[in-house]
């Protein structure tokens, strides 16, 4: 935020103009300082009073007498001061444009276009915020959706109900996540998942715990997910919403407490003020933001890998953070997922190469030791991910014979809708071939030797491997007896006895962050003591309080696709009510 240079040119001129402001909203002349540190150019675009919003007040009570102001001393998790320089926004011009509007709509991932469709639905009048070319944002990675309760679940004939949903997901978290929040979630799934249909959606099959989650149709396309932000961007369209790509909000404004719209940056740099009684945060959490990462996380990973789209930089979050609110717990929960070989993904993570270095053959440590059983990751990618952050460095065992299976007849086993068994890998070598990551030698000491891993290490490691894979032999397939070190299943036991071996080194991939900003069941961003922004809400990735300390796809797959459709639909239902709607 505010830089020593903007204070140079502008610093007395700014400092008056927002003292006789702050004077008049009862702020005290240090208050006043303090806040100003943060916002140098403010003053004269309301933007002074964003920063001498109660949330940089270092005086509790200092703005008792502003209206709905939340109190100062519970609007943040710490106090301004306090906080790293991970959470400056940065600085920002003079608008040269203002736009009215009804609500604004932050990103137009997941929880944006389903917060628009709502809000139009609703008879209001939103705007689009993105930061990218057009709608989408990771959401067109994704594939399942959880849908609790929907007709397609019901057909299964799988018994289920909200409630148990509600216990079964809390009781994953250890009841971190907000009750409330979660009932709300988890109550409006099947409706959604109507909604969606109703907006042309199509949904393919069930799957996960109890059939849960929904895989959409793919129309066709080459992924699940695009198909999904074609339907639903191209509904916020015929609906007639006003988006504003390749835009970037910058911050939020904030008048006695209340927020009053965002502050926005265009491609050529113009600051445009949109202004709007209402504002819907969905900014997609934090996942390209390294440093930001590190410290929230609070793990020094040095190979994490975020998958998808890089437009993730805790915009949101932050700006959230700069107009009061507080985080939820848990801010620094990501979706990891597993392995990613080195240098093997980009963008794209449906590939042949993404799908070997999951398979379950052998994984080893920094040790040239297992770590767990390698078919987690069909059940259980986020625990997989958990497993893997928590070594120093990781690596997949695999040999020319499984690369040659992959090759003609797919993978062993793979839990999303592509790369599945049967269906032919053939750009798995392409892809791995040429990088520094991947180890290919006839001897397994070489190999790990060229991989700096200690070759005795890896070669007793890959004897005991063989071992238990001899017993697992005529086993059912689902046995998990004969791996007596980590119960890997029989089917997956399959003897390395002959290379070439490719050892490929591997980073822990994650989806996204889903850790954010605390809110409450209808949306609303709050500060600590669950004291309401007024006008501000949050949704998807940017919003906490779904999750504990990891990402629940054990008992609601998909809830990261559902969350940012339900959440944004309940955002646009509550702005409507706090809009008199
Ligand atoms: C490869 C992959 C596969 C996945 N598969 C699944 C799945 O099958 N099921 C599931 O439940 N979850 C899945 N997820 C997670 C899922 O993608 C997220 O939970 C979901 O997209 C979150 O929605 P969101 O609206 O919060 O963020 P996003 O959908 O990422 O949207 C955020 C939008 O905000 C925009 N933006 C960012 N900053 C700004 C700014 N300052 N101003 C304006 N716009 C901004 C971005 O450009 C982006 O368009 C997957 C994720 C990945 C990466």
């Amino acid at each position: 935020m505010g830089s020593t240079e903007q204070h140079d040119d502008k610093g007395t001129a700014v400092e008056e103009r927002g003292e006789a402001e702050a004077a008049a909203r009862g702020l005290s002349r240090r208050s006043f300082i303090k806040g100003a540190s943060f916002v140098a150019l403010g003053a004269g675009t309301g933007l002074a009073l964003a920063a001498c919003s109660p949330a940089a007040s270092e005086e509790p009570g200092a703005a008792s007498d502003a209206g709905p102001a939340p109190n100062p001393e519970a609007s943040m998790a710490a106090p301004a001061t306090e906080r790293s320089s991970i959470w400056d926004i940065g600085e920002i011009g003079e608008p040269t444009q203002s736009i009215e509007a009804e609500v604004c709509i932050v990103g137009g991932g997941g929880t944006g276009m389903a917060a628009a469709v709502q809000c139009v639905e609703l008879g209001l009048k939103p705007v689009v915020i993105e930061a990218l070319g057009g709608y989408g944002g990771s959401f067109i990675g994704t594939e399942f959706i959880t849908a609790v309760g929907s007709e397609q679940q019901k057909a299964t004939g799988a018994s289920d109900s909200v409630k148990d949903a509600v216990t079964d997901h809390l009781t994953y978290h250890h009841w971190i996540p907000r009750r409330k929040l979660t009932e709300a979630f988890i109550g409006q799934m099947a409706d959604t998942a109507e909604w969606l249909e109703d907006h042309g959606i199509g949904f393919a099959f069930t799957a996960g715990y109890r059939n849960r989650a929904l895989a959409y149709d793919d129309g066709g396309e080459a992924m699940r997910g695009l198909n999904f932000v074609n339907i639903l961007g191209g509904e916020a369209e015929r609906l007639g919403v006003e988006a504003h790509f390749n835009m970037r909000a910058r911050r939020l404004l904030v008048e006695d407490g209340a927020v009053k719209g965002v502050l926005a940056e265009d491609a050529d740099g113009r600051i445009v003020e949109f202004r709007s009684s209402v504002v819907i945060l969905g900014t997609g959490g934090y996942a390209n933001n390294e440093e930001f990462r590190k410290e929230v996380a609070a793990w020094d990973i040095g190979n994490a890998q975020a998958l998808g789209m890089n437009c993730r930089n805790a915009d949101g979050i932050k700006m959230a953070a700069d107009a009061g609110a507080a985080m939820a717990e848990s801010l620094g929960t990501v979706m990891w997922c597993g392995p990613v070989i080195v240098g093997a993904i980009s963008a794209s993570w449906q590939t042949g190469a993404y799908v070997a270095g999951v398979q379950p053959t052998l994984w080893l440590n920094q040790d040239g030791e297992r770590y767990l059983r390698e078919d987690l990751f069909q059940e259980n990618f986020s625990g997989t991910g958990v497993c893997v952050r928590n070594q120093k460095r990781t690596f997949v065992l695999f040999t020319e014979e499984d690369l040659l299976n992959w090759e003609t007849s797919g993978s062993y086993a793979f839990p999303f809708s592509f790369g599945l068994p049967g269906t032919p890998l053939p750009d798995i070598r392409p892809t791995l071939e040429p990088l520094d990551s991947v180890h290919v030698n006839e001897s397994i000491e070489a190999a790990a030797t060229e991989a700096d891993l200690d070759p005795a290490a890896v070669k007793a490691t890959l004897d005991r491997y063989n071992a238990l894979c001899d017993a697992a032999e005529g086993l059912d397939g689902e046995d998990t007896s004969a791996d007596e070190d980590f119960g890997k299943k029989a089917q997956y036991l399959r003897p390395m006895r002959e290379g070439p071996y490719w050892l490929c080194e591997v980073a822990d991939g994650f989806y996204t962050t889903v850790g954010g900003i605390k809110i409450n069941e209808r949306t609303e961003v709050t500060g600590t003591d669950d004291e309401v922004i007024p006008g501000l809400y949050a949704g998807g990735c940017d919003a906490g309080g779904i999750h504990g300390d990891s990402y629940d796809v054990m008992y609601l797959g998909g809830s990261g696709a559902s969350w940012a459709i339900n959440s944004g639909r309940l955002a646009a239902k509550s702005a409507a009510t706090f809009l008199g709607k």
